[in-house]
C-alpha cells in the first residue's frame, strides 16, 4: 500500500558564474554523479533527480517554484559545491514550500596533498560555500536539515535516506484524510484538539461519520468475499478451536471478516489512510473491530482508539516513514507497570488493536469476551512483540501549539505466558529509567496513546516536527528531570502564551 519510490527528491547544486564554464561543467558533472549514486542506492527509498546547477537568483526561483508545483517532488537536497552568494537564494527560499536538506559535503573525500593547488581549492570550497548558505537560511529562520560529511560515507547515506523517508511522510500527511467512526470516548481530554489547527499544521483532514455509514458497507459484503478472507486468516495465523470450521463460534469469525471487508471498502472508496473508532459507538456492528483494525494497520493504515484522530494520523505518518524497513509501527498504550525495583518495566497493549507488524513469531487468531462495549466477543490477533530498541511517540494539542513527545525504550523478551491476557503485548524498559521517563512524559502532557515504533529513529521524528514546525521533546538516556522541566518552561516562552 505504501510505495515510497513514487516520490522524488530533487538534487540541486548552487554556484555562480564567476568560475567560468570549465569549472561549472565540472560542478555539474560531480552533482550528476552524486544524484545518480543516491538514486541507485537502496538506503535512499525515493528517486533522486539531478537538477542543473543554479547560478542566478532567477534560476533558483524557477527551481523552487517548479518544486512547489510538482506533486511527485517531496523535498530538495541542496549542495553548495562552490561558493554561491546567498542573497541569490532569498527569493527562491521565500517561495519554496517543500522541505529541504542542506547537504554539507564535498566531492573529494581527501585533500590531495601533493597535487593540491588553487584550482582545486576554488572547485572544492563547500567548507565555506555551505556556511554562506547556512547563514542565509538561519537569517531567514528556516527550519531545515543539515547533514555533514562525505556523500558516500555510510552514516551520511543513512541520514540522507532517513530524511527522505521523513519528507515522504510530510507529503503523505499533507494529503491524508482521517475517517472517524463515531466521536471520541466521552469526557476524555487528550483525544480532543483543534482539527482546523491540525489541518493547518499537518495538512491532514479529519472527517466524522456516523457508524451507520460504515455499517452500510459491512452489510454490502458478500459471502464469497468472506470465504476468501477467512481462508487468508487460516493461511496466516494459528486459529483457536472455537473459530475453526467446526468451532462453536465460527459465525463470529465470519462477522469479524465482514467488518474488515466493510471497513476496507469504506476507507478505499473515500481515499482515507487513517481512521478511528470507539467502543462507545458501535450501533449496528456485532463486535468491536479487533482483527479488522489490526490487519488494516498492518497494511499501512493509521489507527487511533476511542476517537483519537491525532494518534491515528501519527501512526499513518510513522508507517510511511518506516515503509519497507524491518520491524513495524503500531498504535500503543502504556497499560500496566511492573514496579519491581530490580526490573521496572511497562506492559504496553490495548483492548485489541495492536498491529501485527511488531510481532515476534507465532500470531494466533482468537476470540474472547471484552468487558466493555456491550457487544459480542471480538476476534483478535494475539502475539508478543519483538525485543530490541524502540520508541513511543505522541502528539498532543497544547491549546496554542502541537507538541510531539518521544520516549526511547528497550523492548524485552516476554518470558511469562500471561494465559489469561489474550491480547497482543509488548514489554519495555523506558529510558533513562521509568521514574524519570514517566515523570517527564506526564510533565510534558504526553498522551496515554502513542505510536510504538521498532524502525524509526527519534532523529527522524525530530526532523518531521521541524518540518511541520511543531514543538518536539525527547526523553532518552540523557534526560534529566530538572533540565526537562526547564525546557518545558523555555518552550512555553518560545511559543508565547501558555495555552489554555
Ligand atoms: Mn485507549
Amino acid at each position: 500500500m505504501i510505495d515510497l519510490n513514487k516520490n522524488e527528491i530533487w538534487f540541486a547544486t548552487g554556484s555562480q558564474h564567476l568560475y567560468g564554464p570549465e569549472t561549472l561543467a565540472q560542478v555539474a558533472e560531480h552533482s550528476a554523479e552524486i544524484a545518480q549514486y543516491y538514486d541507485g542506492n537502496k538506503i535512499i527509498p525515493v528517486r533522486v533527480i539531478f537538477k542543473p546547477v543554479v547560478k542566478t537568483a532567477g534560476e533558483i526561483s524557477i527551481l523552487c517554484k517548479e518544486a512547489n508545483n510538482t506533486d511527485a517532488c517531496v523535498g530538495l537536497i541542496l549542495w553548495m559545491h562552490t561558493f554561491s552568494p546567498a542573497k541569490m537564494w532569498i527569493a527562491g527560499l521565500q517561495a519554496l514550500q517543500k522541505p529541504f536538506l542542506h547537504l554539507h559535503t564535498q566531492y573529494n573525500r581527501d585533500i590531495p596533498w601533493n597535487a593540491i593547488d588553487m584550482d582545486f581549492m576554488n572547485l572544492n570550497q563547500s567548507a565555506h560555500g555551505g556556511r554562506e548558505f547556512g547563514f542565509l537560511a538561519s537569517r531567514m529562520r528556516l527550519n531545515r536539515k543539515v547533514i555533514v560529511g562525505h556523500w558516500k560515507n555510510e552514516s551520511v547515506l543513512q541520514k540522507v535516506g532517513n530524511w527522505c523517508r521523513v519528507a515522504c511522510a510530510v507529503a503523505d500527511s499533507k494529503d491524508m484524510k482521517v475517517a472517524r467512526f463515531g466521536d471520541n470516548m466521552r469526557q476524555v481530554a487528550v483525544t480532543e484538539g483543534n482539527k482546523v489547527s491540525a489541518q493547518l499544521k499537518f495538512g491532514y483532514e479529519v472527517n466524522g461519520y456516523g457508524v451507520g455509514d460504515l455499517v452500510k458497507y459491512i452489510d454490502g459484503v458478500s459471502d464469497a468475499q468472506i470465504n476468501t478472507l477467512i481462508q487468508e486468516y487460516e493461511d496466516s495465523y494459528t486459529m483457536a478451536a472455537k473459530i475453526k470450521s467446526d468451532g462453536s463460534m465460527r459465525n463470529s469469525l465470519r462477522d469479524a471478516a465482514k467488518i474488515e471487508l466493510g471497513m476496507r471498502a469504506f476507507l478505499e472508496e473515500g481515499g482515507y489512510t487513517a481512521f478511528t473508532d470507539t467502543f462507545e459507538d458501535l450501533h449496528g456492528m456485532k463486535q468491536l473491530p479487533g482483527i479488522a483494525t489490526q490487519r488494516l494497520m498492518a497494511s499501512g493504515y493509521g489507527f487511533g482508539g476511542e476517537g483519537d484522530w491525532k494518534t491515528a494520523a501519527l501512526v499513518r505518518t510513522m508507517k510511511v516513514m518506516g515503509a519497507g524497513l524491518e520491524g513495524g509501527n503500531s498504535f500503543m498504550e502504556d497499560y500496566t507497570y511492573h514496579f519491581d525495583p530490580e526490573n521496572t518495566t511497562v506492559l504496553g497493549s490495548h483492548m485489541l488493536e495492536i498491529c501485527p507488524s511488531i510481532a515476534k513469531g507465532n500470531v494466533s487468531c482468537e476470540i474472547h469476551p471484552l468487558g466493555i462495549g456491550g457487544k459480542e466477543d471480538p476476534v483478535r490477533l494475539v502475539f508478543n512483540a519483538s525485543a530490541g530498541k524502540a520508541l513511543n511517540a505522541s502528539v498532543v494539542d497544547m491549546g496554542n501549539r502541537f507538541r510531539m513527545l518521544v520516549n526511547k525504550v528497550e523492548a524485552l523478551e516476554i518470558e511469562n505466558d500471561m494465559p489469561n491476557l489474550p491480547v497482543a503485548r509488548v514489554l519495555w524498559d523506558a529510558k533513562p529509567d521509568l521514574q524519570t521517563a514517566a515523570a517527564a512524559w506526564i510533565y510534558g502532557g504526553g498522551a496515554h496513546h502513542t505510536c510504538y515504533s521498532q524502525n524509526i529513529s527519534a532523529e527522524s521524528l525530530e526532523d518531521f516536527a521541524e518540518i511541520m514546525d511543531i514543538e518536539f521533546l525527547l526523553i532518552d538516556e540523557k534526560t534529566d528531570l530538572y533540565r526537562f522541566k526547564q525546557e518545558l518552561r523555555w518552550n512555553d516562552a518560545t511559543y508565547g502564551i501558555k495555552g489554555i
